[in-house]
């Protein structure tokens, strides 16, 4: 990742097909668009490949979440369980539909600790969010377990993981509903969008209305169709879809890049001592879009975050200091600084965040490094990183 490292001529083709028909909108003017279907196009891929019955394609993965929770029927007064190690839109598309967002620590897996999450339920819990992050996925069985006991709905957050599998199933089709986003640094990218997949109609019903200001999409005139009940507007354009459908078409060329690199990498870091990798859960294969690590402690991952930039190994994150996608810098958050007045429930709901402490999470947040993979390397560009990042991680345990 990312994709668009690797544009060309058929993403242009497919834009260039939009922009002759000048039908720049997913729906309606079926006279003036030449047969090009861009989203539907794209919807389709995505369901054939990933084995889905339903696929809606939106403008972000942030709209992504929201959508999947509001399809769920998930709003005031209801607790969504997520990771603390996720990035800011998954509390964000919580809160835009006024449910609270209940933020639990996460183990070696770098997504939700099963214990933290069993802790985490009240009888206000509607929905559990595991966010597959960096190219590997969350204890899935365990969550399915925990929420048909509870009679809670799964929302796969699978963002990072596009072309992950578990148990011979692609990540984002575990769950009740899976989210993926297409923004511009994603493994496929549309520019910006997201999709939601699921198997069941009457939520696919709801993402089709909901994300189209509530239009029911009968017949061919859309000044005439109903609205069933209130939606918004997260439609995709047509133009983003097209480049999307062409980058999507191209996932196995990526995902194959991706595990070549992740892997020269990785056989140069596994003889380290003082190095230990993400625990994958049994059944999973990872996308590879992230090489991710542990160090000893806090101050070796912050040194060595520091030798990796010194040396010019770039897109190496530290995410203990980084502003957006850990719970210990969002700030916003824990002090609900928000432009317009939240309900009263959510006011109250946050306010566990003001002394609640992730010592869990920092444990292996604190000693961990998340190492991009470029899909734009050459094998002798990988090989030279992977021999600089050993010698950095030597060099600095050498000197401590
Ligand atoms: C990128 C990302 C999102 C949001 O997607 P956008 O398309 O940028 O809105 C949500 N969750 C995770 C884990 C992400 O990485």
């Amino acid at each position: 990742m990312p994709g668009f490292e690797l544009f060309g001529e058929a993403e242009r083709q497919e834009v260039q097909d939009v922009l002759d028909s000048g039908v720049l909108m997913r729906y309606g003017f079926d006279g003036l668009r030449q047969g090009h279907w861009k989203a539907k196009d794209l919807e389709h891929a995505i369901q054939n490949r990933f084995k889905i019955n339903h696929a809606q394609l939106v403008s972000s993965g942030t709209a992504a979440v929201s959508m999947a929770l509001a399809a769920a029927g998930i709003g005031a007064g209801d607790e969504v369980i997520m990771p603390s190690f996720t990035f800011v839109a998954s509390f964000e598309a919580i809160l835009m539909l006024g449910a609270t967002p209940i933020v639990v620590d996460i183990d070696d897996t770098l997504t939700l600790d099963i214990q933290s999450v069993k802790d985490a339920i009240t009888p206000k819990t509607k929905a559990i969010m595991p966010v597959h992050m960096c190219g590997s996925m969350a204890r899935l069985d365990d969550l399915k377990s925990i929420c048909v006991e509870h009679h809670l709905i799964l929302i796969e957050d699978a963002c990072q993981a596009i072309g992950g599998t578990y148990r011979g199933k692609a990540l984002g089709t575990l769950g009740d509903l899976g989210c993926f986003s297409f923004d511009f640094v994603k493994t496929v990218t549309c520019g910006e969008g997201g999709v939601v997949i699921t198997n069941s109609s009457k939520y696919a019903k709801h993402l089709d209305h909901f994300s189209d200001h509530g239009h029911d999409h009968m017949g061919s005139d859309r000044g005439a169709e109903t609205h069933p009940f209130l939606g918004y507007n997260f439609r995709i354009s047509e133009l983003n879809a097209a480049v999307g459908l062409a980058q999507f078409r191209r996932l196995d060329e990526f995902l194959a890049l991706q595990k070549k690199h992740y892997s020269i990498m990785r056989q140069a870091l596994e003889p380290i001592d003082g190095v230990t990798f993400r625990t994958v859960p049994k059944g999973g294969v990872e996308s590879y879009a992230f090489l991710n690590f542990f160090l000893n402690d806090l101050e070796s991952a912050r040194e060595v975050s520091n030798a990796f930039k010194e040396n010019g190994i770039d897109a190496c994150f530290h995410y203990y200091d980084n502003n957006w996608h850990y719970i210990r810098k969002w700030n916003h958050l824990k002090e609900q600084q928000s432009l317009y007045p939240l309900s009263d429930e959510v006011t109250k709901g946050l306010d566990y965040l003001r002394h609640k402490t992730f010592l869990k999470s920092d444990h292996y947040i604190g000693r961990n490094m998340s190492c991009l993979v470029k899909l734009s390397w050459t094998e002798t560009q990988v090989r030279e990183r992977a021999k600089t990042m050993a010698e950095c991680i030597k060099t600095v345990y050498f000197n401590r």
